[in-house]
C-alpha cells in the first residue's frame, strides 16, 4: 500500500509539474533565449543569430547532390598566419585550419570540393607550406562544406583522414552527396583519442549532435612564443532531425565540450564557420596588431565558456519550442 500511495503522490506531483511546465513554457523558452543573449555578449552574435533567432526546423537528413559552385568572389579569401603554428586556409564562410608541427601538418576540415584545391592546396603554398606535408586531415563532420577536399588530400598527398565513426558510416551510405567520389574509410576517431604528429598533439572530444560523429578538438598554439589552449567546436547548427532525444544529445555535447575546454584552460575558441568565431574579421584585425597587444583570437576562458553556453541555451529553447508545438494528447 505504501508503494501505491507513494506512487500516486509522485504521479500527482509530476502532473502538477507538467501542468506548471505547460503554463510556463513561454517563460521558460524566454529564460533560455535570454541566458543565451547574455552569454553571447558582443563576442558571439553570429552564433546567437544562427541558433536562437528562429532556427529552421529540420525533419530529415538530405542526401542530395551538391549544386553548381557559387561565384568565386562570394567565397574566396586570402590565406593567413594566425598563430606561430596555426594558419587559416579557409574561405570567407568556412574555415580550414593548418596546424604545423615539427613533423608535418595537421589540417582541420577541407571546405567544399569546388574550393579546397584553390584555398587549401593553393593557400598552403602561398604561405610557404608544402601541402604534401599534411599527414593528418581531421574532418569535424561529414557535411559537404567540411569534407569536400578529403578525397583530394587522401588521393594526392596520402594524408590520413580522421573522422567520427557515425560520419564514416553516413559517408559510405550516401548515394548522391559525392558525385566526384568519397574518401576511403581511414582513421575512426574515438573520444579522448590523441592525434600526435612530431611535437604537437590534438585531443579529440566527441560531440555528437550536429551529426552523430561530430568531433571537437583541443590543442595548443603558440602566440609570439606564448602557448595558448584552443577549444575547437566541430558542429554548431541544428540541422539534424528535430526531436527531443536529438536535442538532448546536442545539449549534452555542449556541456561536455564546455567542461573539457575549462579543464584545458582554453582561452581561444575556434570553429569551422566564420559566422561562429568571426575568424575572417579577426584575421583582418590581426594585420593591425601592435607589439604587446593580445591576439584578437585570445578571448579568455570566460568567453570560451560563454560560447558553449550560447549553443546550449539556444538548444534548450528550441527543444522546449519543439515540445510546445508537438500535438498534445488530451
Ligand atoms: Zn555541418
Amino acid at each position: 500500500m505504501k508503494h501505491y500511495a507513494a506512487g500516486a503522490a509522485l504521479a500527482i506531483a509530476s502532473l502538477h509539474a507538467s501542468f506548471a511546465q505547460a503554463q510556463n513554457a513561454p517563460d521558460a523558452i524566454d529564460a533560455h533565449l535570454n541566458a543565451a543573449r547574455v552569454a553571447a555578449g558582443f563576442d558571439f552574435t553570429g552564433t546567437l543569430a544562427r541558433l536562437c533567432v528562429a532556427p529552421p526546423m529540420v525533419t530529415g537528413i538530405r542526401d542530395v547532390a551538391p549544386g553548381p559552385p557559387p561565384a568565386r568572389e562570394t567565397w574566396f579569401t586570402e590565406p593567413a598566419k594566425v598563430f606561430d603554428n596555426l594558419y587559416f586556409v579557409g574561405s570567407k564562410i568556412h574555415s580550414s585550419w593548418a596546424l604545423t608541427t615539427s613533423d608535418g601538418i595537421i589540417l582541420i576540415d577541407t571546405l567544399f570540393t569546388y574550393n579546397s584545391e584553390e584555398e587549401i592546396v593553393g593557400g598552403l603554398k602561398k604561405l610557404g607550406l608544402d601541402p604534401a606535408k599534411v599527414k593528418y586531415v581531421i574532418i569535424s563532420h561529414a557535411h559537404g562544406d567540411h569534407d569536400g577536399g578529403a578525397k583530394l588530400m587522401q588521393d594526392r598527398f596520402g594524408s590520413r583522414i580522421v573522422m567520427g565513426g557515425p560520419d564514416w558510416d553516413s559517408t559510405e551510405k550516401s548515394v548522391n552527396a559525392h558525385p566526384l567520389g568519397k574518401p576511403r574509410r581511414d582513421i575512426v576517431a574515438d573520444d579522448g583519442q590523441k592525434i600526435t604528429l612530431g611535437d604537437t598533439t590534438v585531443t579529440v572530444v566527441t560531440t555528437p549532435g550536429h551529426t552523430r560523429g561530430t568531433l571537437s578538438l583541443l590543442f595548443t598554439v603558440k602566440d609570439r612564443g606564448r602557448p595558448l589552449s584552443v577549444a575547437y567546436s566541430g558542429g554548431t547548427a541544428f540541422n539534424f532531425p528535430w526531436s527531443v532525444p536529438n536535442f538532448d544529445i546536442y545539449i549534452n555535447s555542449q556541456r561536455k565540450m564546455a567542461a573539457a575546454a575549462a579543464a584545458a584552460n582554453a582561452t581561444v575558441l575556434l570553429s569551422n564557420h566564420s559566422e561562429f568565431d568571426n575568424a575572417v574579421s579577426k584575421i583582418k584585425m590581426l594585420a593591425a596588431r601592435k607589439p604587446g597587444e593580445p591576439s584578437p583570437f585570445e578571448l579568455g576562458a570566460d568567453a570560451v565558456a560563454r560560447y558553449f553556453k550560447v549553443s546550449e541555451e539556444c538548444a534548450q529553447a528550441a527543444r522546449l519550442k519543439l515540445i510546445e508545438s508537438s500535438p498534445k494528447t488530451p
